[in-house]
């Protein structure tokens, strides 16, 4: 079954507003006409609203990358769903690697973020993915099942229609070294069975999983060449709109 592909740029801890501007400005003219697959950028929080307004009426979405699972409270530094929901943002990416392995996130914080991401109609990018000495020791698809099956516990199908994963093995993220399409695959399909195994194989086959870790213009058409891989996360190599342009348009001959 095809799925509709989805290129998001994770920029990460980059970007000033006016560099913010200027890149919208340059990329927005090299993906316009870009209507088969989705596209989104998420900027740093400082920077969300005046994308959003650069952005609107293009075919490009907006998404942040992280948020708490609160809606407001005593939570100094922290950002709700319900301010991303309020000036536009669509996607929100959650329990990225960076964010499990330096700020500490646990299964059980990124399933409640999913939850709070849901009440204000936000689209959750659930990262998963394993360390290299997890990949070394064999341990790859048991921390892929306890990462789903934590990250997801008690919701309902119905709950999760937006949900976008994204398998991130955690030694490829801006080490330079991509997954092969056929490791990267082989995770994916093990994600979707278990995703089939745990809410029914319509849900499955629904669903989207991207890749991500260091996926580039040369890498990403072997990829997208998989059964299972329904798009891409791209970190550093979003940073630059003709090269984020050239992975988004990957496939077209126009
Ligand atoms: C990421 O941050 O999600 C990522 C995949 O980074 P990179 O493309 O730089 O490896």
């Amino acid at each position: 079954m095809k799925r509709r592909p989805l290129i998001a740029g994770n920029w990460k801890m980059h970007k000033t507003v006016p560099e913010t501007l200027a890149y919208i400005e340059a990329f927005k003219p090299l993906v316009a006409g870009v209507e088969d697959r989705d596209i989104m950028l998420a900027p740093p929080f400082t920077a969300l609203d005046a994308a959003q307004r650069a952005l609107e009426g293009t075919n490009i979405s907006l998404g942040a990358q992280n948020c708490h699972w609160e809606s407001e409270g005593a939570f100094t530094g922290e950002i709700s769903p319900k301010m991303l929901a309020d000036i536009g943002v669509t996607y929100v990416i959650i329990g990225h690697s960076e964010r499990r392995h330096i700020f500490g996130e646990t299964n059980e914080m990124i399933r409640r973020k999913i939850e709070a991401a849901l009440k204000f109609s936000l689209s959750p990018i659930l990262c998963i993915g394993e360390t290299l000495a997890e990949r070394e020791a064999g341990r790859t698809f048991e921390v892929l099942e306890q990462q789903l099956k934590e990250g997801l516990e008690g919701f309902s199908t119905a709950d999760l229609k937006e949900l976008v994963i994204a398998y991130e093995p955690v030694w490829a993220i801006g080490t330079g070294k991509t997954a092969t399409p056929e490791q990267a695959e082989e995770a994916h399909a093990f994600c979707r069975k278990l995703l089939k195994d745990m809410f029914g194989e319509e849900f499955a086959n629904k669903i989207r999983i991207l890749y991500g870790g260091s996926v580039k213009p040369e890498n990403i058409v072997g990829l997208m060449a998989r059964p299972d891989i329904d798009g891409a996360l791209v970190g550093g190599a979003s940073l630059k709109p003709d090269v984020f342009a050239r992975i988004v348009c990957f496939g077209r001959t126009e």
